[in-house]
């Protein structure tokens, strides 16, 4: 049997330099590659420019496979929702959030996720397993294809968030190489204060970020600073308590300007009120924090609803209080269960 070729999109520059000193090729290779798939978005493997003896290594070990669009869902205000079929028939949501004409790709890192929030659609689904670092960089490739064949005025991608499916700190190998590729100047040239990595609160990965993680921002998932409801939101809080979570994350080297931000998902009833938003103020006053308060998205069969968006304002109103910056986050792409939590690849291909 032909042994299976490995991906191209797997390997960061550097990985790619290393195989080609291995095997004695030309060192320009791997920028060219890079230039070639990333830069000039070929999906072809290079004609041009390799030497001959590189294109066929390439030819011989590499597959240039992407995850594939099986559905897009495009809403009223301009989100997109794509349902990408992986390799081995799983299914991964990715969307697309417009803002000035310009978007911020929203990438799964998961299929499905272990950390069971009960706020959260994807929790439902359990976690059937991480994402490859091809399929992350894949669905950025492939939305920005469909942009630029379908929007062609307005194809522009600015900003990665891993807040799709997936805890991606529980994936954090795959997570940093596909961002270490988003980062390289050969590769998709981001900023990187372009990429934010959202997460619930591991701690074994926020361990590891200090040290390894390219530096790119850092979302925590708050929700309340209250234990018993925290643990109530979001169950890794009772073995990561949230104290600890935040000292690990505040140890994250940041530039002049940046932050930690802090998402706290507004549940009506539940963690709106205006003590809520005292102890949150005061949580927070002492950090480098910027809040972005979410109102619940609901999806089918959740006991959890949107508070009015009088709450929200007086929630805002109270953290102003405290100095502590706030943005209310805009619901977009609701009506297509396309909007944060909302993601539950299982149930968006029942309804396609
Ligand atoms: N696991 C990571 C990233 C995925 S969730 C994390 O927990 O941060 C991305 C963001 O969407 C998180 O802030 C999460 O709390 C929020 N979210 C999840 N379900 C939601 C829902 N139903 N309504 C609004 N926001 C939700």
């Amino acid at each position: 049997m032909e042994p299976l070729k490995t991906s191209f999109y797997q390997f960061t520059l550097k990985e790619l330099q290393e195989l080609f000193a291995t095997y004695g090729l030309p060192p320009s290779g791997p920028s060219l590659l890079y230039n070639w798939h990333y830069k000039k978005r070929m999906k072809q493997p290079c004609e041009t420019d390799l030497a001959k003896m590189s294109r066929s290594f390439v030819y011989e070990n590499f597959d240039f496979e992407l995850p594939k669009i099986q559905t897009v869902h495009e809403s009223q205000d301009k989100t997109v929702k794509f349902l990408f079929e992986l390799r081995d028939q799983q299914k991964i949501e990715t969307v697309l959030i417009p803002f000035n004409k310009k978007y911020t790709i929203c990438l799964s890192s998961q299929v499905g996720c272990a950390m069971k929030c009960s706020f959260c659609f994807t929790g439902t689904q359990g976690l059937k397993r991480n994402l490859t670092t091809e399929e992350i960089i894949g669905q950025f490739l492939e939305a920005q294809r469909w942009l630029t064949e379908n929007r062609p005025n307005d194809d522009k991608i600015l900003n990665v968030v891993f807040m799709g499916q997936g805890e991606p700190l529980h994936n954090f190998d795959a997570v940093k190489k596909a961002c270490e590729i988003f980062l390289s100047q050969h590769g998709l040239s981001l900023a990187p204060h372009k990429i934010t990595i959202s997460t619930a609160g591991y701690i074994p990965g926020l361990e590891r970020w200090k040290n390894e993680m390219p530096k790119v921002n850092i979302a925590v998932s708050l929700h309340s600073v209250i234990k018993e409801k925290r643990d109530k939101l979001i169950p890794i809080n009772q073995r990561y308590p949230i104290e600890d979570v935040v000292k690990f994350a505040e140890q994250i080297p940041q530039g002049k300007t940046r932050f930690v931000t802090y998402e706290y998902l507004l549940i009506d009833g539940f963690n709106d009120s205006a003590e809520d938003a005292h102890l949150t103020g005061a949580f927070l006053e002492s950090k480098n924090a910027y809040v972005s308060l979410i109102p619940f998205n609901p999806f089918p069969g959740t006991e959890y609803q949107r508070p009015s968006i009088a709450k929200v304002e007086a929630f805002k109103l109270i953290l102003d209080q405290y100095k502590v910056p706030t943005l209310v986050r805009k619901t977009k792409g609701d009506e297509i269960l396309a909007a944060c939590g909302q993601l539950n690849s299982k149930y968006g291909l029942e309804k396609n």
